[in-house]
């Protein structure tokens, strides 16, 4: 049986693991959350349209389709009232076309109705917007208005139950366990910094445990 004390020593070791963790992510992928966010954008509608184009797609994809469309469409009020199938046409790469046109023309109308075209700060107001889930409000909020958010896409949830930070599945979950070690000041960064690691060395299939700098902190070196 663990006694209380070695429990305590267990605890603050691994406390000490997943704060060494959060350091190295952050030496090795500098600068803020608007710096880390590889979504281009001119503004907070601009970032909120990109980051519901971004599901299910890359960020080089999304950032071609959005020059176009925001060349054409830049804010609310211009993508309010632009046809349905013009917009099908010009977010068709992004895949899961119609419903995405659908969402972003629908929640420009929602802004210029209920928010005078400005995106809100808060959350419940952001994901009352039609194709607007907490994960697109995670990352608008701190890159467009410097207001903690801890997004979870799916290379957090993968990184994060890899380098032993959750059990769960659950995005919702695994949102909740990581902000409970780390500093709301940095949840932004750090889910960036996930996702970078993420697409760089950490891959769904074959991560490359080898080349990983975190390789002497994580449970599953050479495990998946
Ligand atoms: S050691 Fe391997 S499994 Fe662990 S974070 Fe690095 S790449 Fe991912």
């Amino acid at each position: 049986m663990v006694q209380k004390g070695q429990a305590s020593i267990v605890a603050e070791e691994e406390r000490q693991r997943r704060r060494h963790i959060v350091q190295l992510l952050e030496l090795h992928y500098p600068g803020l959350a608007r710096d880390l966010c590889e979504l281009e954008f001119a503004s907070p509608f601009q970032l909120l349209v990109a980051t519901v184009l971004s599901a299910q797609c890359t960020d080089k994809v999304v950032n071609s389709v959005t020059r176009k469309l925001f060349g054409k469409h830049p804010d609310a009020r211009s993508l309010a009232t632009a046809p349905l199938k013009e917009i099908e046409v010009l977010v068709r790469p992004t895949g899961f076309y119609k419903n995405k046109s659908k969402n972003i023309v629908e929640l420009s109308k929602a802004l210029l109705d209920n928010f005078g075209g400005e995106v809100p700060q808060e959350m419940d107001l952001l994901t009352s917007l039609p194709g607007v889930g907490r994960k697109t409000a995670n990352v608008v909020l701190p890159v467009a208005y410097g207001i903690p958010g801890l997004a979870v896409d799916t290379h957090v949830k993968r990184l994060s139950k890899r380098l032993g930070f959750t059990k769960w599945d659950s995005p919702d979950k695994v949102e909740i366990d990581l902000c409970s070690f780390i500093e709301p000041a940095s949840w932004a960064e750090t889910s960036l910094r996930l996702i970078l690691h993420g697409r760089r060395t950490c891959k769904a299939i074959k991560p490359s445990c080898r080349e990983c700098f975190l390789a002497d902190l994580c449970p599953s070196y050479l495990l998946t």
